[in-house]
């Protein structure tokens, strides 16, 4: 298939926008809530089955980009379980585009559903260890990448890049009806906690870092504030918690999983150990604590990315 407009590609994927607002059953699930506050959740894992959640929000203009000047080539990096790479792979190659992923991880280790998927869709793998991962934003190493592929685009890890802050900030519109006080996301490279600070909203804009980033998180969100339209920066509207990783990136233990189970049944809405879920966890922490102002309304958004659960 092959796609000459971003609208026309756009309309064929139905995707579902905006995302429903979901009330969460406080009494029902026995949280504390000694400062009565109503919380929702912004389902972005409802927009689309493949490209769900905050890569839907973060792409979209990436994605336009690549169709408007008809790029043949996309690079973009990821994990062996990356929601990232398996939702690019997915639109890619709908869109006829070429697609180079690399990895973190060895030929020889198993392999995962999200690499037989985007394998599936074409997408070529290449490996890379560690050290050489880590070069990912590096200048000397993306100049590298680019004589060795001219006519590639780069994507950055996570599709976190100045181009996805509107889409994020979309996010933002949909909730002007609500006028949330909190709005709380999960932090991995940044990207959709700095696209909710780079909005005018008043909510007080918290994430969860869900891997051991304390300071190293903070100056990526800074980082892409500042290629931002608004610079709200260094206000302190938007703040990092750090308490909720649970032993670093995509690090679980029973009483996560368990967590993740009971949120599931009593909600109705599936959360995975790794990023919703330990955003959920956090949420009733904080709540139980008296973290939030007395009455005020809180966002929970739901980035989606249950494939990598997988
Ligand atoms: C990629 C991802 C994140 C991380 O978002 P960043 O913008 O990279 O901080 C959070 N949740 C899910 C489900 C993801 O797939």
């Amino acid at each position: 298939m092959k796609y000459t407009n971003w609208q026309q590609y756009r309309d064929s994927l139905e995707i579902v926008l905006p995302s429903p607002l979901q009330a969460l059953k406080l009494a029902e699930s026995q949280w504390h809530n000694p400062n009565n506050c109503g919380v929702f959740v912004k389902r972005d894992d409802a927009i689309h089955p493949i490209i769900s959640g905050n890569k839907w929000r973060k792409l979209t203009a990436q994605l336009r980009y690549v169709l408007d000047n008809n790029i043949s080539h996309v690079i973009s990096f990821g994990g062996m379980y990356s929601n990232h790479l398996h939702s690019l792979s997915y639109c890619l190659n709908q869109m006829g585009v070429t697609f180079t992923a690399i990895v973190r991880g060895h030929q020889e280790a198993p392999s995962t559903p999200m690499l037989e998927d985007i394998r599936n869709w074409h997408t070529k793998v290449i490996f890379v260890d560690r050290v050489t991962y880590q070069q990912r934003t590096a200048e000397d190493y993306l100049a590298q990448l680019t004589t060795s592929y001219p006519d590639a685009y780069i994507i950055p890890e996570g599709g976190s890049h100045s181009l996805a802050l509107n889409g994020v900030a979309e996010i933002v519109k949909e909730l002007q009806a609500l006028s949330p006080d909190y709005i709380l996301c999960p932090v991995a490279s940044g990207g959709t906690l700095a696209g909710l600070v780079n909005t005018n909203t008043k909510a007080s804009c918290i994430g969860i870092g869900v891997l051991k980033g304390k300071g190293y998180l903070e100056s990526e969100v800074s980082a892409l504030l500042h290629t931002g339209d608004i610079q709200r920066e260094p206000a302190s509207c938007w703040r990092i918690l750090h308490d909720y990783h649970h032993g670093g990136y995509a690090k679980r233990n029973l009483e996560l999983i368990e967590f993740c189970q009971q949120f599931e049944l009593i909600q109705g809405i599936t959360v995975e150990p790794t990023y919703s879920g330990k955003l959920m966890y956090a949420v009733r922490d904080l709540l139980a604590n008296g973290y939030f102002t007395p009455n005020s309304t809180v966002v929970v958004l739901h980035t989606g990315g249950l494939q990598g659960a997988r």
